[in-house]
């Protein structure tokens, strides 16, 4: 080691005038001489002995010694001293230490008078003394005691330097000099590679090294260092290398070594490679991962040291205990997990023998409990069955990568027969009419009839009467005429059906009242000038009877904020078509809407609520958030639109009607309305209060953040709440992502039902173009709704199809910024939106089918529901995409109009659009690039000289569809640049850019 750590300068043994200088000044001078060590070895030193003379100054030189880069300078002498006191006679000036100089120089220019023999300009390293003995022997008697001493000098600069000793009266003889300096060994430490590095300047000096990574290895955190110190060791180690993933360190940390094929390792980390887990191997050396065999997976959680597992087998021996219309099911797990813990079920459920003999997936309002999907024990009770009617259950077990086998997951089913069962509650009654001593009632049909139903009983009471005196009746419709009543008096009602099964439940308590004298005479008084007024057209007398009805209703006089029955009274007529049946009911057609607010939106005391901050801009006014604490209830966080002051009657009533609107709606998908502030200013509409605001906003907050499954659940959401919306016959005009809400769980949910801007003209949002004296949002809107304003569910569902284009693609615009006219022209040459980037075939396609020409072939808001579910189930049907090349290059999936960009000149362009004749007119008119053509319009053409309609016509499309194709080429590459995309591994990408 210290061979290793030291560098040799200057080495003298015996030596014969060869690399010493000799000299003296004053006295005798150094002389070379024989003698003995202590072992009594022959050796040859340099002696000098003049005790007896006073003024000696006897010097002796090295030769020139190059630095060769040390800074410090070590010399190790050995000599002998003669003990003065053992010389007879001697005086005083005897001296037993010799002197240590030295002379730096960038060349070897010394000559025996320079430099000059003294003090200065040698510089003294130090006086050296015997440390240990004396010679015991005279220089005559040859038996020498040996010292060794050892000193060092620095910094060093020049190129070399000479050392100089001096005696000045001594006896001694100097046997030899080694001169070196130290320096740290090239080594291979810490994972890193430091060269040789000579010491520094000062014996306490640190000299930094980098060291640098040995292959296959990489720092950690901080730039790998070591420090030499003057006696040349590495100490302080600062950071270290590690050998990267696929690598682990051997033959002591030297040496990364790729992981041998079989085995991996996965990180950075101090770790030796590991052996490939179960049901995994490697491809190749230095692997990272082990890769599943084929029908093993891991899903994104796994950690890679977890075995690969693979699908469940099916739950064994389904057991169903059939309890009227509800069945509980029970099975075991499955026998073979498939390596995992995380089984869940699933239950499918068909009803069959529905008399063609096949099975149909059951309707949505069969209940399953706890739930249907992703159960965790092995049971399920499902209710809600129809009576008298042979299911089929599938009992599917999955886990966590059952959704990357390509089969479906296997299962055990059971069959099962449901028996008769009491029909479900009438959960909807309200009063038709009233008079002084009479209420007709009306109610809808249960949900669950369970049979046929034979007939109603009603079970009223005078309110303030015990129940037990309550009359009962029946009736064989649901509808029924109670007479006898006392007049302006609040009578309870409840009703219950009956099938062959036995009655059902009552429905819950329901309070009207009959008409006092007073008001009866009032609503006479009321009634006779329209009737009269009205009966000469048969238009203007059906319009009566619905103001009569109306006004029959009105329960003038009976103040209901401050009637405790307000909330119970009921919010629905009965349909006329199908008994039972919710159907809206337009708030414009009640001759004053603000009954229909009354009728529909409840009243809340403005001191309930609190407004926090406004977070949006509404039609009428600010929307706030806000908190309400209704009393008795848990205080909510909710949403207040407010109506901004120095509003009209007019603003007031299409403000409220939004409310009127929303508070005939209950479903999970559509947004809730609290209830409105009309008794104070500003008048408020108070609902659910949806964290994530509007989707569309939402979605280009979050561009490219969600799992396909993620979207498809928005857009199930979004089709359940308008299959709802469709079944209560309403149409809702302005289905987009702009107006729906998104809450924090991602829940979306249709809004916005506001009337006005499709009656008024005067708005200037360009979404809305003015069409048939009403704004119509022209991107959104099917073809004949736009043509002859034929609003209808299946137009809201050509609606939903873009919505779902406007989703998938995070909130792009629909048909970029192509004009609302040439829109309509591509829509009615029947070019529609391509697929956007990521989407799955599947749902293109269910766009495609929102946008058939002919409505009467677009799907219903059920059938999409249902479309979606099963896509959600099964994920492998949304692992096909359409390829980018066709959706980039082909917008508006028009397949017979080429691709511009297929093409490089104009000319090639307009020869595959069977133009080419014109190749001339567009060269002389300047209109040769791409750029240029596709600004043309009808006027350019012209001008360029296509006087036939039929090429004018064909020329134009083209145009229009090369703006097309242009946006979208930009739209796409726009979102690819986009950097807060997160990485998604579709390969082809990268190949088409
Ligand atoms: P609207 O007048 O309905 O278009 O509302 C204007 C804006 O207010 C919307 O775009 C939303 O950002 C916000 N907003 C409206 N209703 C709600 C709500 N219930 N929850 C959260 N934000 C809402």
């Amino acid at each position: 080691n210290a061979v290793s750590q030291v560098g040799l300068l200057f080495r003298v043994v015996t030596c014969k005038n060869v690399n010493l200088l000799f000299m003296s000044v004053l006295g005798q001078q150094w002389e070379e001489v024989s003698g003995y060590d202590e072992n009594m070895n022959t050796i040859r030193t340099y002696q000098v002995c003049n005790v007896f003379d006073n003024n000696q100054n006897n010097w002796v030189r090295t030769k020139y010694i190059r630095r060769r880069g040390a800074q410090r300078i070590h010399v190790e002498m050995k000599f002998s001293v003669r003990d003065c006191s053992s010389i007879p006679n001697v005086p005083g000036s005897c001296k037993e230490t010799f002197n240590l100089y030295y002379y730096e120089s960038d060349a070897d220019t010394a000559t025996r008078t320079s430099p000059a023999w003294m003090e200065n300009p040698w510089i003294k390293v130090d006086t050296i003394a015997a440390d240990e003995s004396f010679s015991q022997v005279d220089l005559g008697g040859r038996v020498m005691k040996i010292n060794t001493e050892v000193r060092s000098f620095g910094p060093v600069s020049r190129n070399g330097f000479y050392l100089a000793f001096q005696d000045y009266g001594g006896c001694m003889s100097l046997i030899a000099v080694r001169v070196f300096y130290r320096k740290c060994p090239r080594i291979i430490t810490n994972g890193a590679l430091f060269q040789e590095t000579l010491s520094g300047a000062e014996s306490t000096s640190l000299v930094a090294a980098r060291g640098v990574c040995i292959p296959n290895a990489e720092e950690v955190d901080v730039p790998i260092k070591l420090y030499c110190n003057g006696d040349g060791e590495w100490m302080v180690p600062i950071g270290r290398c590690m050998c990267k993933a696929g690598n682990e360190a051997v033959e002591n940390g030297t040496v990364c070594r790729a992981c041998p094929s079989g085995f991996f390792k996965p990180t950075q980390k101090d770790e030796p490679c590991m052996q490939c887990p179960i049901n995994s191997r490697t491809t190749s050396e230095g692997a990272m991962n082990c890769v599943c065999r084929n029908g093993y997976y891991r899903t994104d959680s796994d950690p890679l040291q977890m075995p690969c597992t693979t699908v469940p087998s099916a739950p064994q021996t389904v057991i169903s205990s059939v309890n009227e219309t509800s069945v509980m099911l029970e099975w075991m797990p499955p026998r073979d997990s498939g390596g995992r813990e995380d089984v869940v079920f699933n239950i499918i459920c068909k009803s069959c023998g529905g008399g063609r003999g096949g099975c149909t997936r059951c309707g949505d309002n069969v209940q399953f409990l706890p739930r249907q999907l992703g159960l965790t024990e092995p049971r399920v009770y499902i209710s809600d069955l129809l009576a008298h009617t042979q299911y089929t259950f599938e009992v599917q077990a999955v886990n966590g990568v059952s959704d990357q086998s390509p089969y479906s997951p296997q299962y055990a089913s059971v069959n099962i027969t449901t028996n008769q069962a009491a029909p479900s509650t009438v959960s909807i009654m309200h009063q038709v009419s009233r008079t002084v001593d009479s209420i007709t009632l009306s109610w809808s049909q249960p949900d669950q009839p369970n049979g046929v139903i034979l007939d109603y009983e009603l079970h009223y009471y005078e309110k303030d009467q015990s129940e037990y005196n309550a009359t009962a009746i029946r009736s064989q419709t649901n509808t029924v005429v109670i007479r006898g009543l006392k007049p302006g008096s609040i009578y309870v009602f409840q009703v219950r059906a009956r099938t062959v099964a036995g009655f059902g439940r009552y429905s819950g308590k329901l309070y009207f009242q009959t008409m006092t004298e007073e008001e009866y005479n009032t609503s006479i008084q009321e009634k006779l000038p329209l009737i009269i007024g009205s009966a000469a057209a048969g238009l203007v007398f059906l319009i009566a009877v619905v103001v009569i009805i109306i006004v029959c209703n009105r329960r003038r006089g009976f103040d209901r904020a401050d009637s405790e029955y307000t909330d119970k009274l009921q919010h629905y007529t009965s349909g006329h078509m199908t008994p039972g049946m919710k159907i809206y009911i337009d708030p414009f057609t009640y001759e004053d809407p603000n009954e229909a607010v009354r009728e529909f939106a409840k009243e809340i005391d403005i001191s309930c609520v609190k407004i926090e901050q406004v977070i949006g801009a509404g039609e009428f006014g600010e929307v706030c958030s806000g908190n309400l604490r209704l009393p008795g209830k848990r205080e909510m966080f909710v949403a207040i639109k407010t109506l901004k002051s120095g509003y009209t009657e007019k603003q007031r009533r299409d403000f409220l009607s939004e409310a009127s609107i929303m508070g005939q709606f209950d479903h999970p998908n559509v947004i809730h309305l609290e209830g409105v502030v009309t008794k104070s200013s500003p008048v408020m509409i108070i609902t659910e209060f949806m964290e994530n605001g509007s989707l569309d906003s939402f979605l280009r907050q979050n561009d490219g953040q969600f799992t396909v499954i993620q979207l498809v659940g928005m857009l199930r959401g979004i089709a359940s709440g308008m299959k709802y919306l469709a079944d209560m016959n309403y149409v809702h005009r302005d289905l987009a992502a702009r107006n729906i809400l998104v809450n924090s769980n991602l829940v979306c949910k249709v809004s916005d039902f506001g009337l006005s801007r499709f009656l008024e003209d005067d708005t200037s949002d360009p979404t809305y173009t003015s069409a048939l004296g009403g704004k119509i949002p022209i991107r959104w809107t099917a073809p004949e709704a736009i043509q002859y304003r034929k609003f209808t569910s299946a137009s809201d569902v050509w609606s939903y199809g873009i919505v779902m284009w406007e989703v998938m693609s995070y909130g792009e615009r629909p048909y970029w910024d192509m004009t609302n006219q040439d829109v309509i022209n591509a829509i009615e040459q029947d070019y529609r939106l391509p697929p956007p980037m990521d989407c799955p075939s599947a749902l293109h396609q269910l766009m495609l089918d929102c946008w058939q020409k002919d409505r009467n072939n677009r799907p219903k808001f059920s059938q999409i529901v249902n479309n979606l579910d099963k896509m959600i189930r099964n994920p492998n049907t949304l692992k096909a995409m359409t390829p980018l090349s066709s959706g980039v290059h082909l917008p508006l999936l028009d397949r017979s109009i080429p691709d511009f960009s297929s093409f490089s000149t104009v000319d090639e362009w307009l020869d595959a659009i069977k133009m080419g004749q014109y190749k001339d007119n567009f060269a002389s008119a300047d209109f040769s690039t791409f750029d240029v053509v596709s600004q043309m319009t009808m006027d350019d053409i012209l001008r360029v000289g296509v006087t036939l309609a039929g090429h004018q016509k064909k020329i134009l499309n083209s145009v229009q569809m090369m703006r097309a194709q242009m946006n979208q080429i930009q739209s796409v590459e726009r979102r690819l640049r986009d950097p807060t995309r997160t990485p998604n591994c579709l390969p082809w990408r990268e190949n088409t850019f």
